[in-house]
């Protein structure tokens, strides 16, 4: 979608730091991380917010979680743990208006979810 950062990115108009690829999902490094790892799994779909997507999407859901898991054992945080994180809408603070999967990792979090 023009004009969407999470776009522009998928489509290599912005340049990201990819840590993983396949058919219909990206992953990259957050621009501005608040953990040692801090990577952002994305649909190359565009979706604007969990509550836009459609049955027709849901199986992405299956693809991300898929994803998490590989990302997971290549950034060894399979065993240490880690945190899944995703906004929607305003009170999230959600502010990139394209479904995206926060993965926080590499130090000991605390009991809030918030960060
Ligand atoms: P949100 O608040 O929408 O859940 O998170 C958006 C995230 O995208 C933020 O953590 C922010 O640092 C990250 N971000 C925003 N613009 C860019 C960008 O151009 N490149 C990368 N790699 N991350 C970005
Ligand atoms: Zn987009």
């Amino acid at each position: 979608m023009e004009d969407c950062i999470f776009c522009k990115i998928v489509n290599e108009e912005i340049p990201s730091e990819k840590i993983y690829e396949d058919d219909e999902l990206i992953a990259f490094k957050d621009i501005n991380p608040v953990a040692p790892i801090h990577i952002l799994i994305i649909p190359k779909k565009h979706i604007s917010t969990l509550m836009e997507m459609k049955e027709e999407d849901m199986h992405i859901m299956e693809n991300i979680m898929q994803a998490v898991q590989k990302i997971a054992k290549e950034q060894k945080i399979d065993v240490s743990g880690f945190r899944l994180i995703a906004n929607c809408g305003p009170d999230s603070g959600q502010e990139i208006m394209h479904i995206h999967f926060h993965l926080l990792a590499g130090k000991k979090m605390g009991p809030k979810i918030i960060f």
